[in-house]
């Protein structure tokens, strides 16, 4: 395929593959692929190869179970866990690696797993005061951990992280911040369960490299002007923002109508990983992007699936 969407990498098969390409016109001129690949592994986790470079978001490979989608919603005492071998297994016998780690915010299902992988990987990982805090508890190497409050435009051996100022998803009718809360670096105290993870501010991500920029925004939330102006060849965005003004439509706007806008945070993570469920917010999210930006290209992955964008 000239697209650069591997046919493994699409959601399904037949229909599902049928419907994401759907409109997409056979003999439209492609851009040559870049050398950025992107390769998801569930939930917001994101796998971005630029040339020899590997950049890690919010990796999170355990999903083990809180009951977020039964009508109790997720347990907050439920302890929080890493599946090690899991995880030795894609670093050890597939070909995960990571030359940085970026941390959206301090959710479990965002953050739990970034400390053993930084400590496997030797990467560097970006993220708030709160999340830094949070994963030194949880026993990431400290030399390993780099600070950011948005706003920081770094440049690497071969790509770039522009770190922007974001905002968490904002859920039910009174648009409130799951697990909020903030603490210092300095506090230590090891967390436990899953609402000892706390939101911590919440970062989005612009990476350039290989040719191409894709941009993460790690909730349903955005903050406009820290948007505005940048033109991203691909949008990495979450279903939701009920209570967001415009949500979709104004995002892409602001950013200039991305070539690729690809689904993220969209499937029950309550299950493990190779096991895609959709949550309930797929449909919703491509008729929005498709009504707001219909020559966008609308891509949905399965777990481990990749694209070149
Ligand atoms: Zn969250």
């Amino acid at each position: 395929m000239d697209t650069g969407i591997s046919r493994r990498g699409l959601f399904g098969a037949g229909a599902a593959a049928a419907s994401i390409l759907a409109g997409v016109p056979v003999a439209s001129a492609a851009p040559a692929p870049s050398q950025m690949t992107l390769r998801w592994w569930g939930n917001n986790g994101w796998e971005i190869r630029a040339g020899t470079k590997t950049i890690l978001i919010d990796p999170w490979l355990t999903r083990f179970k809180t009951g977020t989608y039964t009508p109790a919603g997720a347990d907050p005492r439920t302890p929080l866990s890493v599946d090690r071998a899991l995880i030795d297994h894609h670093l050890d016998h597939g070909d995960l690696r990571a030359d940085h780690i970026l941390v959206t915010h301090g959710h479990y299902d965002h953050l739990a797993d970034v400390p053993y992988l930084a400590k496997r990987t030797g990467a560097t990982v970006i993220g708030t005061e709160t999340h830094l805090s949070l994963m030194a508890a949880l026993g990431a190497p400290e030399d390993q951990l780099a600070i950011a409050t948005g706003g920081e435009d770094l440049t690497f051996d071969g790509y770039s992280i522009r770190v922007l100022r974001s905002l968490h998803s904002a859920t039910g009718s009174r648009a409130q911040v799951p697990f909020p809360g903030t603490r210092p670096l300095s506090r230590r105290d090891r967390p436990r369960v899953i609402e000892d993870l706390v939101e911590g501010g919440t970062l989005a991500y612009l990476v350039s490299g290989g040719g191409a920029s894709v941009l993460d925004l790690g909730g349903s939330n955005y903050v406009e002007a820290e948007l505005a102006g940048l033109r991203p060849d691909v949008l990495l965005v979450p279903p939701g923002g009920a209570k967001v003004t415009d949500y979709v439509p104004r995002l892409l706007r602001t950013l200039g109508h991305p070539r690729y806008v690809a689904a993220t945070h969209w499937d029950d993570f309550d299950l493990p990983l190779g096991q895609v469920k959709d949550a309930g917010g797929l449909e919703p999210l491509r008729k929005a992007v498709t009504a707001a930006s219909p020559a966008s290209r609308f891509v949905v992955l399965d777990h481990l699936g990749s694209f070149t964008p």
